[in-house]
């Protein structure tokens, strides 16, 4: 399988070259992909289709997504999304986070697992909230020593080292049942 992902549109090959296959459109200079999925092409036949892949999503605006914190910045985090809403995905769709307005010196932290609700698509970046109760660190551990936290409030606490953090929690923080695997 190849890592050729094509979206709704997406030019896939030109028909002097290939004929337009399954899940895809001729528009009279390009064969293009009608689907989310990965392009096949057949040599042989003069062919170029589209396999639609269920695995392959994109969330939709107002879709709740639980995913990997992959970066974290000053005003904003990237977050590699691993589940929307409930469903696991394996296309490693990434969304953006803004942070700066929630005034936590830790809203989270890289690997953090953290659930949000998709507000928008803009030039091509799916952006995020955080910012309600529901949403927020499902899964975190100790900044200074790795170790297993409990929440204090809206608050952490290492039950190894001590150490008291701040985070954005879910209110379903400490929740080991968030997903229901393999659903
Ligand atoms: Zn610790």
């Amino acid at each position: 399988m190849s890592d050729d992902v094509t979206f709704p549109g997406d030019k896939i090959a030109i028909i002097e070259e290939y004929e337009s296959g399954k899940n895809t459109f001729d528009d009279g200079h390009n064969v293009r992909s009608t689907v989310i999925g990965t392009t096949e092409i057949d040599k042989k036949n003069r062919i170029v289709q589209v396999r639609n892949s269920k695995l392959l999503s994109v969330p939709q605006i107002n879709d709740i997504v639980i995913g990997t914190v992959a970066a974290v910045m000053s005003s904003m985090m990237a977050i590699s999304i691993d589940y929307i809403n409930n469903k696991p995905i394996n296309s490693h769709v990434e969304c953006i986070c803004p942070t700066r307005n929630l005034r936590k010196k830790s809203v989270a932290l890289v690997n953090d697992i953290v659930v949000l609700k998709i507000i928008n698509h803009l030039n091509g970046t799916i952006h995020a909230t955080i910012n309600e109760p529901e949403l927020g660190v499902l899964f975190t551990k100790c900044k200074k020593c790795g170790g297993h936290v409990i929440q204090m409030r809206d608050a952490i606490k290492c039950t190894d080292c001590n150490w008291i953090d701040d985070r954005k929690l879910s209110k379903n923080f400490g929740k080991s049942d968030f997903v229901k695997l393999g659903e």
